[in-house]
């Protein structure tokens, strides 16, 4: 399975000068080897493949160019050309009409690969051949064994490295312990174990300052410096928020893979069009998208089973007897008239979840509400 991680890298002004030289340099041979292939195809009809422009490349090194830059990066530049070739003749092939592969003007080739080596990680450093050791932002420890390495550049300028790890496949474990988890009407989820997550007070805090910045950038003038600037201000919120909410989220995942061999979530693409489309739950499906899919990849790592179920009345029924309790959104609790059962309705639901999860299993030990 692999794993990537992306990390902010703060390269001193000769490091991102390095960097800029390195993209440069890689659209500069991007160029050439695409002319290459054109003229070669169209004047002599020769189609040109990946090892025959490594090997020229290997010519033009020998003459000195290309000075600078790694040489494994630079064979990546021409794997990435021979890639949108390959997919090109492939889309041909198909009958679609596919664009030919395009000549990257200034500022549009944006990263470049360390396809194995020539690349450390070392503590707060990563080591770049030919460019240096730039301090990078690790929020995150890295596991496994790193295959590349990609150093890429946003369109605010900032730089990123993408490391990409393999970890070998765990072995699925025969579950025994279950958890249901539901998206909560206030909290994020709730569990079946009775617990319910809430968003931390800064999540709502970033929210708020991202609909003030909104506000402002929709009442600047079209192309005037201002609306650049009130733009630049709400793409960096954004990505505030995003990995506020992605550290958060990495964390209740964490909890929620350690509870349980088998977790069995709320499928949104089935039940979220019966949901409202209020601006908050908007959010909130986003952050639930999130929250399953680093919960399935933790799990993966722990041979844990993860599952998704259809949860339409999973609010309505009753989890102990069956009985269906109807509610509107303003209910908190789930009381049912037939048997006497009191408790949280996303609670309840959450255990409604983990039951259908169950289903055709026999792993019977569920994390319920100790009560
Ligand atoms: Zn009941």
């Amino acid at each position: 399975m692999n794993t990537a991680y992306k990390f902010r890298m703060y390269p001193t002004k000769q490091q991102e000068a390095q960097l800029y030289l390195t993209l440069e340099t890689c659209r500069h041979l991007y160029n050439l080897a695409l002319a290459d292939r054109k003229n070669a195809y169209e004047v002599e009809g020769i189609s040109r493949s990946y090892e025959d422009q490594a090997a020229m490349l290997t010519a033009e090194k020998k003459e000195g160019n290309f000075k600078g830059v790694f040489s494994q990066v630079l064979q990546d530049v021409l794997r990435r050309l021979d890639k949108s070739f390959k997919a090109f003749f492939r889309r041909v092939k198909a009958g679609e009409k596919p664009g030919y592969p395009r000549f990257k003007g200034q500022g549009w080739y944006k990263s470049f690969t360390y396809p194995q080596v020539g690349f450390k990680l070392d503590g707060l450093k990563l080591t770049l051949s030919k460019i240096g050791s730039i301090r990078i932002f690790k929020h995150r420890e890295v596991e496994g064994r790193i295959k590349t390495c990609t150093i890429k550049k946003d369109h605010l300028g900032r730089w990123y490295a993408i490391l990409v790890t393999e970890i070998e496949d765990v072995s699925q474990i025969e579950p025994k312990t279950a958890i249901g988890v539901d998206v909560g009407l206030k909290s994020l989820v709730a569990l079946s174990t009775g617990k319910t997550i809430q968003y931390p007070k800064y999540y709502i805090k970033d929210e708020t300052k991202l609909a003030v910045a909104q506000r402002d950038l929709s009442r600047k003038k079209k192309g005037s410096s201002n609306r650049r600037k009130a733009k630049i201000k709400v793409a960096r919120l954004h990505q505030k928020i995003q990995s506020h909410r992605d550290e958060f989220l990495h964390q209740v995942s964490s909890k929620i893979v350690d509870s349980a061999d088998l977790i069995v979530f709320e499928n949104l693409n089935i039940s979220g069009m019966l949901k409202n489309h209020h601006l908050a739950k908007h959010i909130q499906d986003h952050a639930w998208g999130r929250l399953i899919q680093f919960t399935q990849s933790k799990a993966a790592k722990a041979g844990k089973v993860v599952e998704l179920v259809d949860a339409r009345y999973t609010s309505q029924k009753c989890s102990q007897c069956g009985i269906m309790v109807p509610k509107t959104l303003a209910d908190r609790t789930h009381l049912c008239p037939n048997c006497g059962l009191e408790m949280d309705r996303d609670v309840n639901a959450a255990l409604n979840i983990v039951t259908l999860g169950l289903r055709g299993r026999a792993c019977r030990e569920i994390g319920t509400p100790t009560q």
